[in-house]
């Protein structure tokens, strides 16, 4: 049964529900359900084979009273306004939960990702860099990779936006390889930010790390990494999946060893000829945790009864629709919402765009360890709140999330 709401119907109803329970006064409610711009661009992308073909692109700005936008651009055939006017309005909340100076935004062009070449995808990035370039900047608005997207992509757009602005623009974007004023510890951070909220849930239930099945759907960067990290801390990772399928073992896998896997093949499935599971089946296996890392509205009505895990940690954004959430609380399964578990990402891009503009690279722990206290932090701080309001995790991040962009707006004032 497909979700009933869409996307951002559902980011809206999460909203109304948070606001209701903060008794956020009605104006600023009706503000901060709105967008402040959204932009649509049709790119014409010069083929391969020398034919034109337009793709449709988007960069939605939620909303920027704590800060300028921020957030990730996604290359996907899925990508639709919808989708992005959703994941720009969890931005601004997943910045003001892990407390950096950022409102939300988010970009996305709807594109054959998978079927582009390498100059194909670059020049369709160059092209929605010139099309948009009045609206990003490092103090206005600055993208990072999301799905599909990675260094190189933010390479591209940095060099095309410093081309426009005619100087060298590093704060533009985070995301960017180590060579052009990237962070050390970007690539693994959201990963290993969702692996630190596997391992603080998991105390919650007095259980030892060691003693902990985890079933992650997915096996791109956040899920790889959380899985890699856990898997070190001595959890079982017991299933992985991608887009062609998934394994399920009971005694665990190496992460690293079904990487060089899939690196050879191209997949995880056939991996030393353990059990496949569909996705499906992966998010309803018998686990501890469940990480879905992958893509949004993955965990329905439908599915939710039958979900074992006691614990979820969403390393997606969105994978859990509003029904879902019901049915999960009822049945005591704990969430570590999207907005915290996988912030580690976004909390790294500001150390990232911090460094660049102190011209000061920090070493690569010191941010790893700067990212983690940020996340611990507000896992404390969102778990106090839900026992404070008797609500589940996932409003009380919303509810701390949207306190700090309603002080920040009450105290500018508006004039
Ligand atoms: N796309 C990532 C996210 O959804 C990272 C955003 C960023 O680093 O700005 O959190």
């Amino acid at each position: 049964m497909p979700a009933k709401y869409s996307p951002f119907e559902g980011a809206l109803k999460q909203f109304e529900k948070a606001a209701n329970a903060l008794k956020l006064e009605p104006h600023i409610a009706d503000i901060l359900k709105k967008h402040q711009k959204v932009i649509t661009v049709n790119i014409p992308v010069k083929m391969d084979d020398g034919s034109v073909k337009v793709f449709t692109g988007y960069r939605a700005q939620h909303n920027n009273f704590r800060g300028p936008y921020k957030g990730g651009i996604r290359y996907h055939p899925d990508v639709n306004l919808d989708e992005v006017l959703a994941l720009s309005m969890w931005m601004t909340w997943k910045c003001a939960v892990v407390d950096i100076p950022f409102g939300g935004g988010k970009g996305g062009i709807s594109c054959p990702v998978k079927y582009m070449s390498v100059a194909e995808k670059e020049r369709m990035t160059r092209k929605y860099v010139q099309m948009i370039a009045k609206d990003i900047g490092p103090e206005l608005d600055i993208p990072a990779p999301d799905v599909y997207t990675d260094s190189q992509t933010m390479a591209w757009i940095f060099d095309e936006y410093s081309k426009i602005v005619g100087y060298p623009a590093y704060g533009v974007v985070t995301g960017k390889p180590i060579e052009l004023g990237g962070s050390l510890g970007r690539t693994q951070a959201t990963g290993y930010g969702v692996a630190a909220c596997v391992r603080e849930a998991v105390k919650l239930f007095n259980k030892d790390i060691k003693e902990t099945t985890v079933a992650i759907q997915g096996f791109g960067n956040v899920a790889y990494y959380a899985a890699e990290k856990l898997y070190k801390w001595g959890a079982k990772v017991v299933a992985i999946s991608d887009s062609q399928g998934g394994i399920y073992d009971k005694e665990g896998f190496d992460p690293i060893d079904v990487m060089e896997y899939k690196q050879k093949t191209g997949t995880v499935v056939g991996y030393k000829e353990v059990k496949k599971i569909s996705n499906e089946a992966l998010l309803i296996s018998e686990c501890d945790v469940l990480v879905p890392a992958a893509l949004e509205d993955q965990i329905t009505s439908t599915n939710a009864p039958q979900v074992k895990a006691k614990i979820i940690v969403e390393g997606a954004n969105g994978p859990t629709t509003p029904e879902a959430d019901e049915i999960l609380f009822k049945k005591g399964v704990y969430i570590v919402p999207d907005i915290l578990a996988n912030a580690g990402g976004v909390t790294v891009s500001y150390f990232e765009w911090v460094q660049n503009f102190q011209k000061f690279q920090w070493d690569e722990q010191t941010v790893l360890n700067r990212m983690e206290e940020k996340l611990v932090k507000a896992f404390k701080d969102v778990n106090a709140t839900a026992k404070k309001y008797n609500v589940d995790n996932r409003t009380a991040a919303l509810m701390l999330a949207i306190k700090r962009v309603a002080d920040a707006y009450k105290l500018k004032g508006d004039y």
